[in-house]
């Protein structure tokens, strides 16, 4: 089995070092094991979408040298996509989207509600009042497709949302944290299709993974808890999920999660600073993942080979500048 992962970001501004991290992990991942590692776009939430932002992101993943083998690149200033799994920018495949939704209602493991946010916002204040977790309460998982079909003719706004069923326990194996269970009675009928017809990420993301071929999907620990759902909608497809890696976080020196007020956070930002490619890539493949010995100047062609998602740490790993001056000084 050929291995082949996927970078995904949503193109929000900036690429933060947590994501060229991730970036780098896939990377090096994929060519050590003589694989391929794809640039997808996830840009379904469109009042998130930032001008220029893939192209940015494309500038700074070059620069730091991680080049991708496939997927949405950047040519003469032109963004182009390329391999046989296109197209690889989400807005672009809202037809096999729908597709595939068909498919999941059809089978009975999705249906369409027509809640309002006025009635999910007195349903929710409610669930908080008595204390419970907040969570859709099954409103319209019975209404016939029929019935559905009828109201949403008559120009009703809808969703569809995933149908899971109660007091079932989902599990997956993560390579970095052994088994995950999570029971459905904690988990929302999670919306895949949001009123504007657009996917949200967690159908997206699991459309995509499977049709693109991914066997591995490696990223943040963010995801985590969304892990679930996606392990269920392809349980739903009868589809094989890929392998789960899920990265801890680079924490700030308060072991918080690194973010933009505590300074730079964006490739940019050290590019800016003078930072080399190198050095910030040798740093950051440091921050999570320790090799079998105590070599800490690596050139990229030995990352490719030392590399291993075994050697990953479970626990986040913290930015230290002073560790980041000293390897960037041995460039
Ligand atoms: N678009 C998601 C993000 O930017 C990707 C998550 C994933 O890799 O599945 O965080
Ligand atoms: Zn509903």
């Amino acid at each position: 089995m050929t291995v082949r992962v996927r970078f995904a970001p949503s193109p929000t501004g900036f690429v933060h070092i947590g994501s060229l991290r991730t970036a780098l992990y896939n990377y090096l991942f994929a060519k050590q094991k003589g694989g391929k590692y794809i640039l997808r776009v996830e840009d379904t939430d469109q009042t998130r979408y930032v001008e220029g932002a893939i192209e940015n992101m494309i500038e700074a993943l070059k620069w730091a040298g991680i080049e991708h083998d496939e997927g949405v690149m950047l040519e003469n200033g032109k963004l182009v996509q390329k391999g046989e799994y296109g197209p690889y920018i989400q807005s672009e495949r809202l037809e096999i989207y729908q597709k595939y939704i068909n498919q999941l209602i059809e089978n009975g493991h999705a249906y369409y509600c027509f809640c309002s946010k006025e009635r999910l916002d007195e349903v929710r204040e409610a669930q908080k009042e008595r204390g419970e977790t907040a969570r859709y309460d099954g409103h319209c998982r019975n209404i016939s497709i029929e019935e559905a079909k009828k109201r949403i003719a008559n120009g009703e706004e809808h969703v569809v949302r995933l149908k899971l069923p109660e007091n079932h326990d989902i599990a997956f194996h993560d390579v970095i944290r052994g088994n995950v269970v999570v029971n459905t009675n904690d988990l929302d009928d999670q919306v895949l299709i949001k009123t504007d017809g657009f996917p949200t990420y967690h159908f997206a993301v699991v459309v995509d993974d499977h049709l693109m071929g991914i066997t591995h999907v490696i990223r943040g620990e963010e995801w985590v808890p969304s892990t679930p759902k996606h392990v269920y909608t392809y349980e739903a497809f009868g589809w094989e999920a890929p392998k789960f890696v899920h990265l801890p976080n680079i924490l700030n020196k308060d072991r918080k999660k690194l973010s933009k007020r505590q300074g730079d956070v964006a490739a940019e930002d050290f590019k800016n600073k003078g930072y080399l490619p190198e050095g910030l890539i040798n740093y950051l493949a440091l921050v999570g993942w320790s090799p079998e010995d105590n070599q800490e100047i690596f050139s990229m062609e030995e990352l490719i080979e030392k590399f291993s998602l075994e050697r990953v740490s479970k626990s986040g790993g913290v930015f230290d500048t002073d560790k980041l001056n000293w390897i960037n000084s041995h460039y």
